[in-house]
């Protein structure tokens, strides 16, 4: 049974928390299909990350509404492993681990994370 996950980011300007919801396309293959407001607690609830499954996160839908801090409309995958909101062509600093990743090093494309049930 395939169900929506929901996986942590941060706003890379406020380094604020959010929650990007993903929509499953198949059994490894999934959708951003929205983002929300999160409390720092919720990184303490059980059951956001109950799976160190890597999944495929392929694109956004058009009603991805966009980072909910600061309205970007992607994410950046860092290094550490953690999501950053992210907008094409600009460098970024992330929000978790503070590492600076200049534009001319991202790559578009897939992205690895690792997501927990609702
Ligand atoms: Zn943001
Ligand atoms: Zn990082």
């Amino acid at each position: 049974m395939l169900e929506p996950k929901v996986v942590f980011s941060r706003c890379s300007k406020t380094k604020d928390l959010f929650g990007v919801r993903i929509d499953p396309l198949n059994e490894n293959e999934y959708v951003g299909t929205w983002a929300f407001k999160l409390p720092e607690a919720a990184l303490e609830l059980e059951g956001y990350e109950d799976t160190t499954k890597s999944l495929k996160l392929s694109y956004f839908t058009n009603d991805y509404p966009g980072c909910p801090h600061c309205e970007r409309p992607g994410v950046f995958f860092c290094s550490c492993g953690k999501l950053n909101c992210h907008i094409d062509n600009e460098s970024i600093t992330c929000a978790w681990c503070g590492t600076r990743t200049d534009a001319s090093e991202l790559v578009r494309g897939e992205i690895d994370v690792a997501g927990g049930a609702m």
